[in-house]
């Protein structure tokens, strides 16, 4: 049973309100046990403004801490949103969403409803940390499409692996290991890779 105690959390540029159980933000969110229980301002107002973040994808955050389950992205846009909310999750310490994130993408590669275009791979690559999983699925999604099917590096790609060394690395990586004979597809078995677990314990 909830508590009935309440959060306000406004965000975006025109600060959306969301009304929330404080026990699950904060059950869920290392940053919002903090902003809500640290001793400024914040506290007496019971209320968190964040007015960079876009107000769709904190929609899916929301969901999420409410026990629904994420639908796979069903096409660009939606995989762009998602993305976002990964961002999010990195920025409020929410390693149980960026792993729900992982696995929605994941099987929105699987379902070839999207994958991510040079633009979400520069996006992700500018802002998730060296850390960050849903990277590696990406860059080696992006290898898989091209391995053994041509010699020529699309001009899209070639500029993003000027403009970002960490992506050119992770995307040489996943070239050497198809050619070293690692399969070129995802598994749908695979529960856990590609996810983060700070604590070393597993899903399932
Ligand atoms: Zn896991």
């Amino acid at each position: 049973m909830l508590t009935e105690d309440m959060a306000n959390i406004y965000v975006g540029p025109k600060r959306k309100k969301f009304h929330l159980h404080k026990e699950l933000l904060c059950a869920r969110s290392g940053y919002f046990t903090r902003s809500l229980a640290g001793d400024f301002k914040e506290r007496e107002e019971k209320a968190v403004y964040l007015p960079d973040d876009d107000v769709a994808s904190f929609e899916l955050l929301v969901l999420w801490i409410y026990g629904s389950k994420l639908k796979a992205p069903g096409n660009s846009e939606e995989l762009s949103r998602y993305l976002a909310v990964y961002v999010m999750g990195e920025k409020f310490f929410m390693e149980g969403l960026r792993n729900a994130i992982t696995d929605s993408v994941k099987a929105c590669y699987l379902n070839a409803s999207a994958k991510a275009s040079p633009e979400q791979l520069e996006y992700l690559y500018n802002n998730t940390s060296a850390t960050c999983q849903l990277r590696l699925l990406a860059a080696r999604t992006a290898a898989m499409d091209l391995y053994g099917r041509t010699k020529h590096l699309p001009d899209s790609l070639r500029e993003l692996i000027k403009k970002c060394p960490d992506f050119a690395a992770d995307f040489a990586e996943a070239l050497l290991r198809f050619s070293a004979g690692e399969p070129r597809y995802l598994s749908r078995e695979k529960d856990c890779e590609y996810h983060e677990h700070q604590d070393g314990k597993s899903c399932v």
